[in-house]
């Protein structure tokens, strides 16, 4: 796999495992927000509802006292009853509002509205009699009705505690507490109930009343030591705190003390010494402590939702901002590494097998960072100079071995084949003729008295004699023959493909051309000159010197034939020897 795939195959798998562990994180602190969030709305719900109940059961009282009164009672406790009735209508309304969203919940608060509807109708009818018409069981069940509505309204208030533990476990030791002292409360009113009737009448409790006054008073003693309970994780909230003492103060210690002089009375004498509204002005401001308990709690339970969903949005916000910075440096850093050390990487080693090549057309780029790439950009440079230097120097080299392999092969006066690099060359044309039984001819030649032309016009005059008689030659030969000078004045022609006959030709007018060839001398003087030629023909089991041996007798057989003369001689029959002058 090259470095560029590699290099993107480990970045995409960095990016989505990185990508993955940031949308862990940010899910989660998402979540954490979204049930902060939720549990907001859950517990102001949860507060209405307690309201609710409160409201309703504060109903319940002036109810109870009018039902126990003659049918012009004080018209001010008939104001209180309207203003009980209000306040629930209101708290039921607030409600209905707040959980309309709910379809469930809003059907059940219809249905609590339309059962204290009708639970109202039957307190009015009978509050409409006079008093000696009213039915002692009409009126128990008027008020057993009004107590159905409160029992009929539960659900909502569970329902709603559930979904505002649900949104925050944290939450529910609070949530608890402040069921606890919404239970209380109820239980504080329903406790009171039982005396209405009796301090009314001034009359002594019944056995149902002093055993409904014990159980009350025991589920209020356990209310109060629940709703301690589950305030322990809050001992440092001072206000908490303060307010449970305030229960316990002013009402477990204030009207539970006052309802318990009120049940002595009323087990033994049934004389109260007090009207129906002196108990309620005396019991009732002990009970408010309860729901404002209840409403420090939930108030508290809200603060540190508000608190969490502040900070869970902080959190939030921190890691998904942290996350995209993050991910910007991680693009910013791939980028930086793949433009400052892979692309460098990847063009110097594309330089490098460049420069191997020796292709020194590749540019090199210009190093524009002070660092390791840059110096080693740099080196590239050097080492292209040096490559470059090196293969121009070994260029010259092989142009000068080249040069000294003419030179070596060359015969320095004609320009033509020395005897050295004819017998290499020679061998090799002789070796194919012999390895394929080809034909090959064989032509020695040598200049007339040539003594005489050095003798008479100087050694400078020869030279010039063998230069125009070795261009003669040259053009009498193809381009597979040999042509050698072989000594002073001979020269030596090997012709390949070629048998006797041809090969005889050749010589022949090869010797014609020279002998009507007048040289114009350097002094001046004109010049003839003429040569003799022996011909001999590769004959098989033979080697090239014995050819040559050979060729050396034809022509000296030429020479004694007169010279100017063409002697070819087949292998062993000299006496067939063919000659022309
Ligand atoms: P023949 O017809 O029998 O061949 O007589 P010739 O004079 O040509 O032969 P000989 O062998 O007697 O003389 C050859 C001469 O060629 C002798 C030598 O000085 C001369 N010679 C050899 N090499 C050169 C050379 O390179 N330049 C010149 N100018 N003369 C040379
Ligand atoms: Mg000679
Ligand atoms: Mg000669």
């Amino acid at each position: 796999m090259s470095l560029n795939r590699l290099f993107w195959l480990i970045s995409i798998l960095l990016m989505l495992l990185f990508l993955v562990l940031t949308g862990r994180i940010v899910s989660s602190e998402w979540s954490v927000y979204e049930r902060s969030t939720k549990s907001m709305p859950a517990i102001k719900n949860l507060q209405l509802a307690l309201l609710v109940e409160e409201k309703l059961a504060a109903e319940r009282g002036p109810g109870h006292s009018l039902l126990m009164q003659e049918a012009d009672a004080a018209a001010s406790e008939l104001a209180g009853l309207e203003q009980a009735r209000s306040a629930s209508d209101q708290a039921l309304a607030a409600l209905r509002h707040a959980v309309q969203a709910v379809p469930s919940l809003a059907a059940q608060a219809a249905a609590t509205e339309l059962a204290l509807a009708a639970a109202r109708k039957e307190i009015d009818l009978l509050l409409s009699l006079p008093k000696r018409q009213r039915h002692m069981a009409a009126v128990d069940a008027a008020l057993e009705t009004m107590a159905g509505v409160d029992s009929g309204f539960a659900p909502v208030i569970a329902t709603l505690s559930d979904i505002a533990v649900r949104s925050d476990a944290q939450l529910s030791d609070g949530l608890e507490a402040a069921l606890l002292a919404s239970s209380l409360r109820n239980i504080a009113g329903r406790i009171g109930a039982v005396f209405t009737a009796p301090v009314i009448v001034q009359r002594p409790l019944t056995s149902q009343e002093i055993h409904a006054f014990l159980k009350l008073s025991g589920q209020v003693e356990q209310l109060y030591s629940g709703i301690e309970l589950q305030l322990r994780p809050y001992r440092d909230r001072p206000a908490l705190q303060g307010a449970l003492d305030e229960v316990r103060d002013r009402y477990l210690g204030a009207s539970l003390g006052f309802l318990d002089e009120l049940f002595a009375n009323g087990r033994s004498s049934g004389n109260y010494d007090l009207s129906g509204r002196e108990m309620v002005i005396r019991y009732m401001p002990g009970m408010a402590a309860i729901p404002q308990l209840r409403d420090l709690v939930l108030a508290e339970m809200l603060q540190q939702a508000k608190d969490k969903n502040r900070r869970a949005a902080f959190f939030l916000l921190a890691a998904a901002g942290l996350g995209l910075i993050a991910l910007a440096i991680f693009i910013l850093l791939a980028q930086v590494i793949r433009q400052r050390v892979l692309r460098p990487i990847l063009d110097a080693t594309n330089l490098f097998v460049s420069l191997t090549g020796e292709r020194f057309d590749t540019a090199i780029p210009i190093p524009r960072h002070d660092d390791e790439i840059g110096a080693m950009m740099r080196a590239i440079h050097v080492l292209k100079a040096h490559s470059l230097a090196k293969v121009g120097l070994e260029k010259q080299r092989e142009e000068m071995i080249a040069q000294l392999q003419t030179l070596s092969d060359t015969d320095f006066l004609t320009g033509l084949l020395n005897r050295r690099a004819f017998f290499a060359q020679g061998e090799q044309q002789f070796g194919i003729a012999q390895r394929y039984r080809r034909q090959l001819t064989l032509i020695l030649m040598d200049v007339d008295h040539f003594k005489a032309v050095n003798d008479r016009h100087g050694h400078h005059a020869g030279d010039q004699v063998l230069r125009v008689v070795a261009d003669l030659c040259r053009r009498h030969h193809r381009k597979v023959d040999l042509l050698a000078r072989y000594g002073g004045e001979e020269f030596l022609l090997m012709l390949p493909e070629i048998d006797m006959s041809q090969g005889f030709a050749v010589a022949e007018k090869l010797r014609g051309a020279i002998d009507a060839c007048h040289i114009l001398l350097d002094d001046g003087a004109m010049l003839n000159v003429t040569a003799s030629f022996g011909v001999v023909a590769f004959e098989s089991d033979e080697d090239l010197e014995s050819l040559i041996r050979r060729a050396d007798q034809a022509l000296y057989q030429a020479k004694h034939s007169g010279r100017n003369t063409v002697v070819a001689t087949p292998k062993g029959k000299q006496d067939e020897t063919i000659a022309f002058a």
